[in-house]
């Protein structure tokens, strides 16, 4: 399969993974009918039964192959009893101070899968009039709790909106937040959005690190498995991406948490790792009950910092950031 950005014939085997491989990663086996659920759906994303990870030798994109994106029932499978959602507050922080340089405070923006708000209640009224501010979410609970902000909020998928409720508006800002890496058909989403631009609009988005990912990935922390994140960025990546569109690159910066963070976030990541594993202690501890859960799980986490302690120390490089930030620009 060619590079789905820059359309590069020239592609590496990054790796690859059997649909069940796939499978243990998200629902424990002891879960047998979500288990043999997810599974037979995994079946329709990988027909032969393996998904690759591809590698593009021009702009180093980092694809699924087949490149399809997870869907609500794969979503609804894999997620059930997950109760972790990471912060994002260095890149809302670093995206305020964006829009401080511009010192504009009439902003029309669109924030897709906006989640319960915590971004638009940033740039609400400072930034950008509520009836300015429209916003997209696939779950029903963050669709309410935008709409309790009085901004336009809809449950639906943007490519549907842009024919129809939001046709004939430009934007000045458009804001995607983790969101890239689970999609498929990136440039022709991209695309729209550009379409949807001012001129001298901009693109604030944001996706794991790839530098990140690896480091977890090589360092006993959880796989960065698709059909849930289908891809992998970098700042060439994202040159490629503007290439095809009318986009510029306008910044990229990786965010800088504190060393403190990055290891609490990693240590975490390798414990879910380990607690994949059926009949593992942290497999064990998931089913304690909840102040027991609690205890043994700290005391875990400090033991893997133990025994992954040379890992750790890797931590220190700032290139090791969890998160890359680019701002595209209409020209
Ligand atoms: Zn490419």
């Amino acid at each position: 399969m060619d590079c789905p950005i820059c359309g590069e014939k020239n592609t590496k085997e990054f790796d690859r993974y059997s649909a069940e491989r796939i499978t243990n990663c998200y629902v424990n086996k002891r879960f047998k009918e979500r288990y043999n659920q997810l599974l037979e759906h995994l079946g329709t994303f990988y027909p032969n039964g393996v998904c690759t990870r591809r590698q593009c030798s021009s702009c180093s994109f980092l694809y699924a192959s087949p490149f399809k994106a997870g869907d609500s029932i794969f979503y609804k499978l894999a997620y059930e009893d997950r109760d972790f959602y990471p912060q994002e507050k260095w890149e809302y922080d670093f995206a305020l101070s964006f829009l401080e340089k511009q010192n504009r405070t009439d902003l029309k923006v669109l924030e897709i899968g906006a989640g319960n708000g915590a971004f638009v209640r940033k740039i609400l009224t400072r930034f950008a009039k509520k009836e300015d501010i429209f916003a997209t979410d696939f779950s029903l609970g963050a669709i309410s709790k935008l709409k309790e902000l009085g901004i336009n909020a809809y449950n639906e998928d943007i490519r549907n909106l842009f024919p129809t409720s939001l046709k004939d508006i430009k934007f000045n800002l458009i804001c995607l937040f983790q969101s890239l890496e689970h999609m498929d058909g990136v440039v022709d989403f991209v695309k729209s959005l550009s379409s949807h631009l001012a001129s001298n609009g901009r693109m604030i988005i944001t996706v794991p690190n790839d530098k990140h990912i690896d480091f977890n990935e090589s360092n006993h922390a959880l796989m960065d498995l698709p059909p849930n994140h289908v891809s992998r960025w970098n700042v060439q990546s994202f040159i490629a991406l503007c290439k095809q569109t009318e986009l510029e690159l306008e910044i990229s910066e990786i965010s800088n948490e504190s060393f403190l963070s990055k290891t609490k976030l990693y240590l975490l990541y390798c414990y879910l790792k380990k607690a994949e594993e059926f009949g593992s202690f942290p497999h064990q501890i998931e089913q304690y009950k909840k102040v027991f859960r609690f205890i043994f799980k700290r005391l875990y986490i400090a033991f893997l910092g133990l025994i992954h302690i040379k890992s750790v120390f890797k931590l220190l490089n700032p290139e090791l950031g969890e998160t890359l930030f680019v701002v595209l620009k209409k020209s």
